[in-house]
């Protein structure tokens, strides 16, 4: 019988801690029941191997090198020493420290959290995974070695952790393995929240070790501030976007509608997630559809940066998010709007609506809303004339973690599909209760190695489950099925679990925002918004 992984294993187990094998995974319902059919987490080239530091699970989300030399090991474990202070001293952590000594201080060790936490059931319950796994590390590291620290730190227990490169390595990958979708949080009696701590552990390395995804930090928001956006589009590029998407829409719909762009004093400067603009367009042209049909004073930014929504330094470092929220605000400030408005983008309501409220003041501190309640005003009192006979098909809703359970948008979205689509099946569990998709805090533009099989098969297991329930007894491919997720990270991340396990080609399950079921109910557009050939 294999043993049971301890905290004290973090600093001192020789090789690999955990294999996730198909074996130790949670079962999948039909069609996917056949545990042959299993797609594997791939294993890493042996050069890869001799690079990079996998000594957590055989996976590599953050491309650590491994060090060379002792010197080199011990001056990585100074570093984060030496982040760990700033982390726990006000000046240099004045956003969050107060929370995150409530968490730290706080565990009754109950456990409720484990059992709400769907990386920790769905991987077969490995023990590194357990949401007070990373947080028990740094309470024991912070007893152990900072205790000395003050009465703040008191009433921490045990100190049975080697502070060690491999405790600071396994910890730097493991606080990617939490989508930070705070169902643990919730779950929790007192309210700790392990996702809080684990968003704190990623911004000690970043800030302290500049060590991040390549994918949420250069490729994010190091470009989102150079080039425009995280996507790489230049305001150049926005201009050509612009156009194609006004053709597209004028093709699928017979409407010539020219989206507005720096429309000074117009009510609401939307923002959208600017994946969309290269995955989804159609996103972009429901929008635009729906607001002028239902006459929406409103503008998009060709200003640097304002044009992409995204911001990416809310899953790993404060700098970075109040370097975008600000670049936000001053176009919003510059285009004399009344209100900034962000489309179908969980995180940048998190990062826009709440987080910034603590970087956002004086002249920068503009209304800030999402627009899932103003498509709820347009739909639920007949602003514009839609069919629900349109949209005949299976539909479920998936709740983006920072749109329901943080922002609490949980019924306007539900009250348009009950409107609008005569065959709603909630997912189980559903609103606060929801499962992350899986792709939660950047995984799901997160690709390093073999980090995108670990995703998929572990961390969204669990919605995959939901969205098979959802559609148990209409699985036949002739069947049109929607997956609506309105949030551009969750249809990145759903995308991908369709097209891993090819439930769109055998089952017919496809996926899109909410806007989209809109505009595929107007009236006077001919046929099908929605492209069903669409991959
Ligand atoms: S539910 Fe709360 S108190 Fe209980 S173990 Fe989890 S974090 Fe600690
Ligand atoms: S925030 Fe979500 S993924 Fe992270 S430990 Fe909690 S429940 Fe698990």
């Amino acid at each position: 019988m294999k043993r049971r992984i301890t905290l004290k294993d973090i600093g001192t187990l020789e090789g690999q801690m955990i294999d996730n094998q198909k074996a130790g995974l949670s079962a999948l319902p039909a069609p996917l029941d056949n545990p042959d059919d299993e797609p594997g987490i791939k294993e890493l080239t042996a050069s890869q191997k001799a690079k990079f530091d996998i000594s957590l699970d055989g996976v590599s989300a953050i491309g650590l090198v491994k060090p060379q030399t002792r010197e080199e090991e011990e001056e990585f474990v100074k570093k984060f020493i030496s982040g760990l202070k700033k982390l726990l001293s006000k000046e240099n952590n004045w956003t969050f420290l107060q929370p995150l000594m409530l968490s730290l201080e706080n565990c009754a060790k109950c456990q409720n959290c484990s059992d709400a936490c769907p990386i920790y059931t769905e991987s077969g319950r490995q023990e590194i995974y357990r949401p007070t796994y990373r947080a028990e590390v740094l309470r024991r590291i912070i007893r152990k070695h900072l205790k000395k620290e003050g009465r703040l730190l008191s009433r921490f227990t045990g100190s049975d952790i080697d502070l060690n490169y491999k405790t600071i390595a396994r910890l730097a990958e493991l606080s990617y393995r939490c989508t930070l979708c705070r169902r643990c949080a919730q779950s929790c009696p007192i309210g700790v929240d392990n996702g809080l701590i684990t968003h704190e552990i990623r911004k000690l390395f970043s800030q302290e070790m500049g060590i991040a995804p390549k994918e949420l930090h250069q490729l994010g928001t190091v470009q989102h501030l150079k080039v425009g956006s995280s996507t790489g589009t230049s305001p150049k590029a926005l201009a050509s976007f612009i156009g194609f998407i006004e053709g597209e829409l004028e093709e699928r719909t017979g409407k010539s509608i020219k989206l507005p762009v720096d429309k000074e004093g117009a009510d609401i400067l939307l923002l959208h997630n600017a994946g969309e603009f290269i995955s989804w367009p159609e996103n972009i042209e429901a929008f635009a559809l729906i607001f002028n049909a239902a006459g929406i004073d409103w503008t998009l930014s060709s200003k640097l940066a304002a044009y992409d929504a995204v911001n990416y330094g809310v899953w790993y470092d404060d700098v970075q998010l109040a370097r975008i929220a600000a670049r936000h605000a001053q176009a919003a400030k510059d285009l004399k709007v009344n209100r900034m408005m962000v489309g179908e983008c969980g995180h940048a309501h998190k990062a826009m609506l709440v987080v910034s409220d603590r970087v956002l003041t004086g002249d920068l501190n503009i209304p800030r809303e999402s627009a899932i309640p103003l498509l709820e005003d347009i739909v639920i009192n007949d602003r514009i004339k839609l069919d629900p006979g349109k949209n005949r098909f299976p539909v479920t809703l998936h709740d983006p973690c920072n749109l329901v359970r943080l922002s609490g948008i949980v019924e306007p979205q539900r009250r348009i599909i009950r409107k609008l689509c005569p065959d709603f099946r909630e997912m189980e569990p559903h609103g606060v209760d929801n499962y992350c998709c899986g792709g939660g805090s950047g995984f799901a533009i997160m690709d390093n190695a073999n980090f995108a099989d670990w995703r998929d098969i572990v961390a969204g297991r669990m919605k995959l489950k939901q969205i098979l329930c959802a559609f148990q007894n209409v699985m036949s491919p002739e069947v049109h099925k929607y997956v609506c997720a309105p949030c551009s990270n969750c249809k990145g991340m759903i995308r991908d679990l369709l097209a891993r396990y090819k439930l769109t080609e055998k089952h017919g399950i496809h996926y899109g925002g909410l806007v989209d079921l809109i505009a595929n109910a107007m009236v006077d557009i001919k046929g099908q918004f929605i492209n069903w050939e669409a991959p």
